[in-house]
């Protein structure tokens, strides 16, 4: 991936921060995106760096369409391209449909659905130009298995493997490929909060038997952002232990 700019957005912790490095690692230039916590984006840069590699920290909402699309266009007039773009920033906000509030229904579509929307539409341009690009949107078991409690995040998810398979036939022309990541339960602060019992629970549904790694989830996303993935479009890549098949 040498030459080559990449863009993860929610860079900073989790599975983003083990994106960026995986990237960097294999030669990329990654621009590390996060929304809030500064600290956490220059640990991510310090361990790129570490390992050799190199990247920035830019901070923008995914949720807001204006600041998506002018840190976009940055990124494409500081490094003169952009080939990768991983749709990695996610939130989640559990709850029963009876309780659920509108502001996280909000929420939740804003940074998971539109979030994904907003950087694809201001990276399309370019990589339409450039006549190469791959799009690596990060989805969840939830989109196609459901999970109770999680129907703005399930609705959301879904959404972007919709997004992804139409985005999919319409960029392939221009030889940009377009496919998803949907990992199952990965060890990180968002899944952290589980009960031991609510783990003990999913863990009896894993054929794997155990939670996946986050350098498992960069491994299929650095894979699909290769050059040898040049034949692959419009898939759903399940990272999952094996627990939706
Ligand atoms: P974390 O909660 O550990 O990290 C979330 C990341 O997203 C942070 O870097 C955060 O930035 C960033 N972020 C959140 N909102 C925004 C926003 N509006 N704009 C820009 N950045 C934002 O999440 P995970 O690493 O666990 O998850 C990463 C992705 O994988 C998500 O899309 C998630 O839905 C998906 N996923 C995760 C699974 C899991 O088991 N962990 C399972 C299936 C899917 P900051 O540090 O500034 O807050």
């Amino acid at each position: 991936m040498q030459g080559k700019t990449a863009l993860i957005t929610g860079g900073s912790r989790g599975i983003g921060r083990a994106v960026s490095l995986r990237l960097a690692q294999a030669g990329a230039y990654a621009v590390v995106n996060y929304v809030r916590n500064d600290a956490a984006a220059e640990e991510t840069l310090r361990l790129i760096r570490t390992a050799g590699g190199d990247g920035e920290i830019r901070r923008f909402d995914v949720a807001v369409f204006g600041e998506t699309q002018e840190a976009v266009s940055a990124i494409v007039a500081a490094r003169g391209r952009l080939d990768i773009l991983v749709n990695n920033a996610g939130a989640t906000a559990d709850g029963l449909i009876v309780r659920a509030r509108e502001e996280d229904w909000d929420r939740l579509i804003g940074t998971n659905l539109k979030g994904t929307f907003n950087c694809c539409r201001a990276a399309a341009r370019q990589m339409i130009k450039q006549r190469w690009g791959r799009i690596i949107n990060i989805a969840s078991v939830v989109a196609e298995a459901g999970n109770a409690g999680q129907s703005a995040y399930g609705a959301a998810k879904a959404g972007v493997l919709g997004l992804t398979k139409s985005l999919a036939r319409e960029l392939a022309a221009r030889n940009i490929c377009v496919n998803a990541v949907s990992p199952g339960l990965i060890a990180t602060e968002m899944t952290a909060s589980l009960s031991e019992k609510g783990l003990e629970e999913v863990l009896k549904h894993i054929p794997l038997g155990r939670t996946g790694r986050t350098d498992e989830v960069a491994a299929a996303v650095a894979f699909l952002a290769s050059e040898e993935a040049g034949y692959i479009t419009g898939q759903v890549l399940r990272v999952n232990g094996g627990l939706y098949i």
